[in-house]
């Protein structure tokens, strides 16, 4: 006996049970599945039954959509039915036509008529989940990839998932989080006060194709409690909680620093937490660091040891094996806080450096370390009695939030706005904070865009 099988969808009085209409929505063969790809149903054919179901659920639903009058709002007469308008509706994976009812006034001296749409009804007629999607997409993806990738997972190119579409909705929403991200949070949006918090800033560039520009500078910086801080295995730590903010503005560091003295507020601090700052050693990382001294008990700067280590292995593989030895000395000095004796050395190595590109090196290093001497501490010390004194997490460093997304592109041609907007999705996405904060803030900026 050969069989089909059929997807049927009723409408069903809730009181009595009684379908009052049956719709076969799609009839499939039964047959025995010769392979794994003959096993239930193809990529496709899910999206298009989805699209299908869809089809009929949004037909009842539009029936019963209220456009916002019983009367006539402009005189206030009874209103009389007139016919349907159909508009567009764009979930996730289907797109859609509504048909809404229209009314027309029956005063005829009015003649007032409505005019209907999903845009008119909702202020939007994109789901936020699809919108969510291409924020993502666009936050991690090249516009072009992100695409690209929706087509891939949709099983057809859409026109809402066009590249110029997902680029403007990306700016927009991550500019609503930068506006964001500039007030102060409220009391329940920060965790409770922190006798100690953690700071890290950092520093680095987006390239510039464009011929005659040069890279800019972009900022970020985490905050969190070091009590959040976990081992997950030997080698591998993570942050149970933080929040990480980053800026590309070049605005004297203006919304940096406002980014960073609301991250430490979500983090707890308050006029009694006791703050230490790792940076890279830059100056603008230094100031934006100490922009937080006046609104916490006190805060120590220390040189992340990451970028010290990372300045020393550099300047190891360019002078190559005959200066390990003392380079090492030179590493030992300063994780041991002599900061002087490790100058000293390096002078002294650097008089047996004939090369110019070495020396070149060595005195770049040098200089590295003098400009630091304030922030440079005992970080023996300081790892033995459990404390912080190297950045953690390797997301969070600017380096990561630029190149997950910007440097990837050789041919686009970023401007500050536009790398700033997309970076502040990014940062939401490192802080844990996109999955709770994406649906208010897209339905927003969907709402207020149409
Ligand atoms: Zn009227």
């Amino acid at each position: 006996m050969e069989y089909e099988f059929r997807v049927i969808v009723e409408k069903v009085s809730v009181a009595s049970q009684e379908v009052v209409k049956r719709d076969t929505v799609k009839i499939y063969d039964i047959r025995p599945p010769k392979s794994i790809i003959e096993l239930g149903l193809r990529h496709e054919e899910q999206i298009s039954l989805l699209t299908k179901v869809q089809n009929v659920l949004l037909a009842e639903q539009s029936a019963l959509i209220d456009c916002g009058y019983d009367t006539c709002p402009n005189c206030g007469q009874k209103l009389k039915r007139n016919g349907f308008l159909q508009s567009n509706f764009h979930a996730v994976f289907s797109d859609h036509k509504l048909r809404i009812q229209k009314h027309r006034c029956n005063n005829p001296e009015c003649n007032w008529q409505s005019t209907p749409t999903t845009t008119t009804v909702f202020g939007t007629d994109i789901h936020p989940d699809l919108a969510k999607l291409q924020c993502e997409q666009g936050a991690l993806f090249s516009y072009r990839e992100a695409q690209s990738n929706l087509e891939k997972i949709n099983c057809s190119g859409r026109r809402i998932n066009n590249h110029t579409r997902i680029k403007s909705l990306t700016n927009q929403v991550g500019a609503r989080f930068s506006q964001e991200t500039l007030r102060e949070p409220s009391v329940q949006e920060c965790a409770a006060p922190a006798t100690e918090l953690i700071v890290q800033v950092d520093g680095g560039h987006i390239p510039v194709k464009e011929k005659g520009k040069r890279s800019f500078e972009a900022l970020s910086a985490i905050a969190y409690q070091p009590t959040n801080i976990e081992q997950v295995d030997q080698h591998h730590r993570q942050i149970t909680n933080k929040t990480c903010v980053v800026s590309a503005i070049d605005d004297r560091l203006e919304t940096i620093k406002s980014f960073v003295l609301n991250a430490a507020y979500k983090q707890g601090m308050t006029a009694r937490t006791r703050i230490t700052g790792l940076a890279d050693g830059a100056n603008n990382c230094w100031s934006v660091l100490r922009s937080l001294e006046s609104h916490c008990q006190d805060l120590e700067c220390i040189l992340d040891w990451f970028h010290i280590a990372k300045k020393l292995e550099n300047v190891k593989n360019a002078l190559g094996e005959a200066f390990g030895e003392s380079l090492n000395s030179v590493k030992w000095s300063v994780w041991h806080g002599e900061a002087q004796a490790a100058l000293t050395k390096l002078r002294l190595i650097q008089d047996n450096v004939s090369d110019d590109v070495q020396q070149a090196k060595m005195q770049g290093l040098h200089d590295y370390l003098k400009h630091n001497l304030a922030y440079l501490i005992n970080y023996e010390q300081r790892k033995s009695s459990g404390k912080v004194y190297t950045s953690q997490v390797a997301e969070s460093h600017i380096d990561s939030l630029i190149n997950a997304r910007h440097k990837r592109q050789r041919k686009m041609q970023w401007t500050r706005e536009g790398a700033h907007n997309v970076l502040q999705i990014r940062a939401k996405m490192v802080s844990q904070e996109w999955s709770k904060q994406w649906q208010d803030t897209v339905l927003d900026t969907l709402i207020n865009a149409a």
